[in-house]
C-alpha cells in the first residue's frame, strides 16, 4: 500500500489523499436465481429462505439475520387459523411485510395487530417476548392469494435488552413518493429514500423500501457503500445497474459504489434493503440471537423460567 505522504521534487511534503470514488455505480456481487425448495413455517407460511440459506452469511449482510419469502400462494379456505403458535424471540427484531393476504399477531406484552396488503409488523423482541402469528380469521375462511416477507433485523449489543415492543406500520403511514407520469410508487418503511423518510423506528441505520414499478418505470437512488445492500424481486422483472433480475431473484450488492438504477421491464414489485453492518459477534440458537454462548444459555434459562411473559395458545 502506498504511503499517504511523500516528498515532491521541491522537498515539500505532499499529502496524497486516497481517491474518493463518488457517484460510482454500486457493483453487484451476485444474483441468486435459485433459492432452493420452499419450507413451511408452522402451517401458514410457505417460504423460500434467502438469508442465510441462499449462501448469504449473516455476517455478510448484517444487520439482517434472516429473509424468508412466501411468494404468492393460495392456501385455500380454512376454518383452522394457519400459522405459527406461541414461540419466543430474543435479541433482535422480526419484520413482517404483507404484500397480499392478512396476518394477525399477538404477543406477551399484550400487543395485538392485523396487517393487510401494504402494512408491516415491526416487532422488537429485545429482552425476550412470546408471540404467535397466523392468518387473520376472515382471510383464513375465504382463502386467496397470500404473499409475505419476514425479515429478522439484529439489534446492536447495547440494545439487545431493550423492553420488547411492537410497531404496527400501516400502508397509509409509509413514506410515500409518487413517481412521475404514473410510473409507480415508492413506500419507505424504514430509513429514507431520496430524502423521504419512513415511519419505522430502528436501532441502527436501516433502509427498507417497497418499490411498486409499472412497466418502463425507472428509478435512481444512492446508498452508502458502507451499507450492506440487497434487493428482492417480489414480482415482475427489472434491470438493476444493467443486469437483469427476474421474478424471485435476490440481488446482493458489493460494498463498492453508491448509485443504484432500477428499470422495470414489466410491472414489478421490488424490496430494497440496506443497513450499516453491526460488526459484532453473532451467536444464535433458534429464535435467540445474542453475542456470546453465555448469553444464549442465559436466554434459554430466562425463557424456561417464564421471564418472557405469558401468552395463551
Ligand atoms: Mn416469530
Amino acid at each position: 500500500m502506498a504511503s499517504l505522504t511523500s516528498l515532491n521534487e521541491t522537498g515539500k511534503v505532499v499529502l496524497m489523499l486516497p481517491k474518493r470514488r463518488k457517484n460510482m455505480k454500486k457493483l453487484i456481487e451476485k444474483i441468486v436465481t435459485n433459492s432452493g425448495k420452499p419450507h413451511m413455517v408452522g402451517d401458514g407460511f410457505r417460504v423460500f429462505n434467502y438469508i442465510p440459506g441462499a449462501g448469504i452469511p449473516q455476517e455478510r449482510i448484517s444487520p439482517f439475520l434472516l429473509l424468508d419469502f412466501n411468494p404468492e400462494y393460495d392456501f385455500g379456505p380454512s376454518n383452522h387459523l394457519r400459522g405459527v403458535g406461541v414461540h419466543p424471540h430474543k435479541g433482535f427484531e422480526t419484520v413482517t411485510i404483507a404484500y397480499k393476504g392478512s396476518v394477525a399477531h399477538h404477543d406477551s406484552t399484550g400487543s395485538h395487530g392485523i396487517i393487510n396488503s401494504g402494512d408491516v409488523q415491526w416487532m422488537t423482541a429485545g429482552d425476550g417476548i412470546l408471540h404467535k402469528e397466523y392468518h387473520e380469521e376472515a382471510f383464513s375462511k375465504k382463502g386467496g392469494p397470500f404473499e409475505m416477507v419476514q425479515l429478522w433485523v439484529n439489534l446492536p449489543k447495547k440494545h439487545k435488552s431493550v423492553t420488547p415492543h411492537y410497531q404496527e406500520l400501516t400502508a397509509a403511514g409509509m413514506g410515500k413518493i409518487e413517481l412521475a407520469d404514473g410510473a409507480g410508487e415508492v413506500n419507505v418503511i424504514a430509513g429514507t429514500f431520496n430524502g423521504t423518510a419512513g415511519p419505522a423506528e430502528t436501532y441502527s441505520p436501516v433502509n427498507l423500501i417497497d418499490l411498486k414499478l409499472n412497466e418502463g418505470a425507472e428509478i435512481n437512488t444512492s446508498i452508502s457503500a458502507g451499507h450492506n445492500t440487497a434487493l428482492l424481486v417480489v414480482n415482475g422483472s427489472v434491470e438493476v445497474n444493467g443486469e437483469i433480475a427476474t421474478e424471485h431473484n435476490f440481488v446482493l450488492f458489493a460494498n463498492e459504489g453508491e448509485e443504484i438504477n432500477i428499470k422495470a421491464n414489466q410491472k414489478s414489485v421490488v424490496l430494497l434493503l440496506s443497513g450499516e453492518p453491526l460488526n459484532e459477534p453473532i451467536v444464535s440458537y433458534g429464535p435467540f440471537v445474542m453475542n456470546t454462548e453465555e448469553e444464549i444459555h442465559q436466554a434459554i434459562t430466562d425463557f424456561n423460567m417464564g421471564k418472557f411473559g405469558v401468552l395463551e395458545d
